[in-house]
């Protein structure tokens, strides 16, 4: 269950109104690396691991719950930043705690004018957030990732973790406000973080990749096909190919090596559309691979059951 403290997570406070930072922070409200995307994909993730891994489940429904506090701090940022925008100041201008920014009618206008940068605004929300992301757009469920497989789950919220500090950091470019960016380094600060969190807890899970059950084909886990070349034909001769640690020694898991195909065409054409190819990098065997499926087959599945009750209703 949900229980609500009238207090925020952290203290905020804006110097004066801004209409234009209020309208480039929704993006953090309803956007689609916001606070209101995090809460929802944590949230919807939770359900499907509360059995096999009641501990993450914990762990989901903590953060999302810390993200819907960070959803509130952001709500009440962007009031604060509307200070003025709403029916009572625009009816009382000379009464307000803004009458200083607005400054007479030119002042006034000025203020519109900026909160018109979102009509929105001024029209529909009565100065405070919508739920869209900066120019406009609504939320969409679509910005949500829960796909029932912890490692994905984890590895697409080190992700969004990613893009919420960085879109943090972007908006922290357009505000002087020290105010405003005690706040925004604050919720940058609690991204890098859930960052680690969710870094730790895919490590718990081993192995935990590739995702799922399923090993892959030898044949083609380590080949890397070489699909540049430039005007004169360089990248395939040898020539001007970009080598790296993505393409060149040893191959990322297992005790493998990657295969680098420098002409891919004529590599496709002699073995018949890849049916011909031999295993390519790898060590492992077509055999290690399906004894390696049937043993994670089981091992999931045990994780899965171990907590089911047997002919009784389904209990969460
Ligand atoms: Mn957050
Ligand atoms: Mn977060």
């Amino acid at each position: 269950m949900f229980h609500h403290v009238k207090e925020l997570q952290f203290d905020v406070r804006v110097s004066e109104p801004d209409p234009r930072f209020a309208r480039l922070l929704l993006e953090q409200f309803g956007g689609g690396n916001g606070e209101l995307k995090a809460a929802m994909q944590y949230f919807t993730q939770a359900f499907t691991c509360r059995r096999a891994y009641p501990e993450k489940y914990d762990l989901l429904m903590d953060i999302a719950t810390e993200e819907f506090s960070h959803l509130e701090i952001v709500g009440a940022l962007i009031t604060l930043l509307l200070d003025g925008v709403n029916p009572e100041m625009k009816n009382a201008v000379e009464r307000s705690s803004l009458a200083h920014v607005m400054n007479g009618k030119a002042g006034k206008e000025t203020f519109i004018h900026e909160a018109l940068t979102n009509p929105q605004f001024l029209v529909l929300s009565g100065g405070g957030p919508t739920v869209t992301d900066s120019v406009g757009t609504p939320w969409s469920g679509n910005y949500v990732n829960a796909n029932g497989d912890l490692s994905v789950d984890l590895r697409s919220n080190i992700a969004a973790e990613s893009r919420a500090k960085i879109v943090y950091e972007y908006l922290m470019q357009f505000t002087d406000d020290e105010h405003v960016r005690d706040s925004l380094r604050f919720l940058m600060t609690r991204e890098i973080a859930h960052f680690q969190m969710f870094s730790a807890a895919l490590d718990t899970i081993q192995p935990n990749f590739p995702p799922g059950v399923l090993q892959g084909d030898p044949r083609f886990t380590h080949t890397y096909f070489n699909m540049s070349e430039d005007e004169a034909g360089r990248g395939r001769k040898g020539e001007g190919r970009t080598r790296g640690p993505w393409n060149d020694g040893q191959g990322p898991w297992d005790q493998g090596e990657w295969a680098f195909i420098d002409d891919p065409v004529r590599h496709v054409r002699e073995t018949e559309g890849l049916t011909e190819q031999d295993i390519l990098g790898s060590e492992r065997s077509m055999r290690d691979v399906e004894r390696m499926d049937q043993e994670l087959s089981v091992q999931r599945s045990a994780e899965v059951t171990v907590s089911r009750p047997k002919r009784q209703a389904l209990k969460f």
